[in-house]
């Protein structure tokens, strides 16, 4: 244990055990919980961040809740019936001969403990109070933990920590940059970076070889559970390397941070190919803690009478007992759920025990033949007393939609099933074709398409969906923890890239210029990669909201009830930079 000793204590509230009995101690800390012990004594609680312990003071000291304080006096045992076991210090209790009021406290905002649900915007702006929750207390500690492990874990492979400017010209992530007006030249205006990704890739020219930086970055999206305005990158590039190298590089710097945080080493991370996880899980981030796979029901329903199963793909999930778990209106509910997300319909069905083995009841299982029924229950390797879903479209509609019915109808809780850590690879380059035929990047423009696939950029049109990239996600229990690629450091590639973008000479001259500009002259093949560690630290210290493991976060809306930000700024500050605010569009 660390000597957190100070001239003012002697020891932790949560460190005092039975084997310091008849020690004096001092400890220092806030006023837990008072509680009157006949008429001249009373218990206080003091907590610091290590926990609490039980001090017997006389009753006439006016301590009150959150109050700050020193106490002085022996560790003495507790007689054996009041000894409390749930508690680490519940052997003993300090009988107090001193006590120091070290600050007075308003009756706190909210009660402290963590039964108490409180409204998100209150906690925020008392923050400092709601921190010194045994919850955000060990969330925080975790993230330091996570931190400093990642820094290690980049140092022992010789990556260099790096910073990056935060006032910067705009970088290509494709999220709306958050901007800062130049007052030196008026109308004119820096971006904050949304990564360092030019900067990273400039190091690399530069010789750097290993780069890491623990990142801010900032990008002005819609908030999520997951998204903050601002968040932190594990950001990292490295040279003369292949995909592999980097998978190795970030992987032991992510194994050495779960192993900070839990005690075992996770083994080295399966891959999977972007398609296959579009197959199997009907996404590219598949959480695979548990089954419920995307079953191909296609070829059955080549040639079929049934109408609804009229459709270029066919995919069917089974859910284990889904009889009895679900009432009808719950299946009508999932019915229209799935049509929010874009399906025509959702086909469902019970297994039940026929004559001759298991057989498809209720929903649409009158439409099927015998034929059809008996291959979906054998593809799917169904029993009586599951249900199985079907949704026949577009393939790209049915993995969509399944994929999602599959984390509604399976999805364990976030502290459940275990850290699954998966790579994705083969990206496509594309996303889609926009109307005007110009393709749409799926990362950034300097991705380098997939070796085997760089005839097809010859290509125009949807032939251009087919080439798959050298870029790549980590994936932590369906959350995407962060992603990166192999750079293109040909000239002839990356020409032929901004030529299909649609970014054309002066575009490329006013956006990158500086950065084309700097691999004229030598640039090593390169690759890199970058994690949100706020994902990391929130699954690994089991939150589902990443505002859980930030001391100081924005709300939903973006704004901070701690000190009001974004707020408004003087008339003479908006000269000074040239501005003028619009009323606000009617
Ligand atoms: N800069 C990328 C991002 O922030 C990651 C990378 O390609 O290294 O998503």
């Amino acid at each position: 244990m660390q000597d957190l000793t100070t001239s003012m204590r002697t020891d932790m509230c949560g460190h005092l055990t039975a084997a310091d009995a008849g020690r004096t101690v001092s400890v220092c800390g806030w006023v837990d919980r008072r509680r009157e012990h006949g008429e001249h004594l009373a218990f206080i609680d003091l907590r610091d961040h290590t926990g609490v312990v039980q001090c017997v003071v006389n009753s006439s000291h006016d301590l009150r809740s959150e109050y700050v304080a020193r106490m002085t006096g022996a560790v003495r045992l507790r007689p054996d019936d009041t000894a409390n076991l749930d508690l680490a210090t519940g052997e003993i209790e300090i009988e107090v001969r001193e006590i120091e009021i070290l600050a007075e406290a308003e009756p706190p905002p909210f009660p402290l403990d963590e039964r108490t649900d409180v409204d998100e915007t209150i906690r925020l702006r008392h923050r400092y109070v709601d921190l010194r929750k045994s919850r955000m207390q060990r969330n925080l500690r975790t993230r330091a933990l996570v931190n400093s492990a990642v820094r290690r874990g980049m140092e022992e492979q010789g990556f260099v920590e790096i910073e990056t400017p935060m006032l910067i010209a705009s970088t290509p992530e494709g999220a709306r940059d958050f901007v800062v007006p130049s007052r030196k030249e008026p109308g004119s205006f820096y971006a904050l970076p949304q990564s360092p990704q030019l900067f990273k890739q400039l190091c690399m020219v530069g010789g750097i070889d290993r780069y890491y930086q623990i990142a801010r970055c900032l990008r002005d999206e819609d908030l999520r559970a997951d998204r903050q305005f601002e968040f932190m990158q594990l950001d990292a590039e490295m040279s003369f390397v292949n995909q592999e190298d980097v998978f190795t590089a970030i992987g032991h710097a992510v194994a050495n941070a779960a192993e900070a945080v839990t005690g075992d080493r996770p083994s080295v991370f399966p891959r999977m190919t972007w398609l296959e996880a579009q197959e199997r899980f009907g996404s590219d981030k598949p959480d695979i803690r548990f089954g419920m796979e995307l079953v191909e029901l296609t070829s059955i329903f080549e040639g079929t009478e049934a109408r609804v199963f009229q459709a270029p793909c066919v995919k069917g999930i089974r859910m284990e007992g889904g009889v009895e778990a679900l009432s009808r209106n719950q299946i009508d509910a999932l019915v229209e759920t799935c049509q929010r997300w874009g399906a025509k319909g959702l086909a469902w069905m019970k297994v039940i025990a026929g004559d001759s083995g298991p057989a498809l009841d209720a929903g649409v299982a009158k439409f099927l033949s015998d034929t059809e029924s008996s291959a979906v229950i054998d593809a799917l390797d169904a029993v009586p007393g599951d249900m199985v879903f079907l949704v026949a479209d577009e393939r790209r509609v049915v993995r969509h939609v399944l994929g999602l019915l599959r984390l509604e109808l399976g999805k364990p809780p976030v502290n459940e099933g275990g850290l699954h850590f998966l790579w994705i690879v083969d990206f496509p380059l594309f996303e889609t074709i926009a109307d005007n035929g110009v393709p749409v990047p799926a990362h950034h423009p300097f991705t380098m398409p997939h070796e085997d696939d760089w005839g097809l950029l010859e290509q125009t049109g949807e032939a251009l969906l087919e080439v798959r990239s050298q870029s790549y996600d980590l994936v932590l229990n369906g959350w995407e923890l962060g992603s990166g690629s192999i750079r293109i450091n040909r000239s002839d590639v990356q020409n032929r890239i901004f030529e299909l973008l649609g970014i054309g000479e002066q575009e490329r001259r006013a956006k990158f210029g500086f950065f084309i500009d700097a691999f004229q002259y030598g640039a090593p093949p390169h690759g890199g990669f970058a994690f949100g560690l706020d994902r990391l630290v929130a699954l690994l210290a089991g939150e589902t909201n990443i505002r859980e493991v930030i001391a100081f976060p924005k709300t939903q809306s973006g704004a901070d009830p701690l000190t009001n930000a974004p707020s408004q700024i003087d008339g003479g500050h908006l000269d000074e930079l040239g501005l003028r605010v619009l009323p606000p569009a009617t």
